[in-house]
């Protein structure tokens, strides 16, 4: 989607601190990190927001989840834990309208969010 930041980033035309990629994921670090470890795992497809998902999107969102879940692993945050936080619409703190799931680790989260 030519009006999507998040696919430019997969284009290229903006530059990322980029940690991983695949057929079909990109990860790389937030811009705004809110923890020590603050990393974003995005599909390649362009999908708007978890509520644009279907069953067709089933395997893309396992695939982000156990993306994310082996960066943990192999950035060592397996032991003190991590959080996965995908944000959706208006009152889920969404800003970036293409889906991604962040990864926010290397301190103690509060519970619950603001
Ligand atoms: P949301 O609020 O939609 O859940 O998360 C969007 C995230 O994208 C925010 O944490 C924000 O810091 C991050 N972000 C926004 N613009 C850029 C950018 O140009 N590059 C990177 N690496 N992250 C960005
Ligand atoms: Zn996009």
């Amino acid at each position: 989607m030519s009006d999507c930041l998040f696919c430019k980033i997969i284009s290229g035309d903006i530059p990322c601190e980029f940690l991983y990629q695949d057929d079909e994921l990109l990860a790389f670090m937030d811009i705004n990190p809110q923890a020590p470890f603050h990393c974003l795992v995005i599909p390649k497809l362009h999908i708007s927001s978890l509520s644009a998902t279907t069953e067709e999107h089933e395997a893309v969102l396992g695939k982000l989840a156990l993306a994310a879940t082996r960066i943990c692993k192999e950035q060592g945050f397996d032991e003190n834990g991590y959080r996965l936080v995908i944000n959706c619409g208006e009152d889920g703190g969404q800003t970036v309208q293409h889906i991604h799931m962040h990864i926010l680790a290397g301190r103690s989260l509060q519970w619950p969010p603001g």
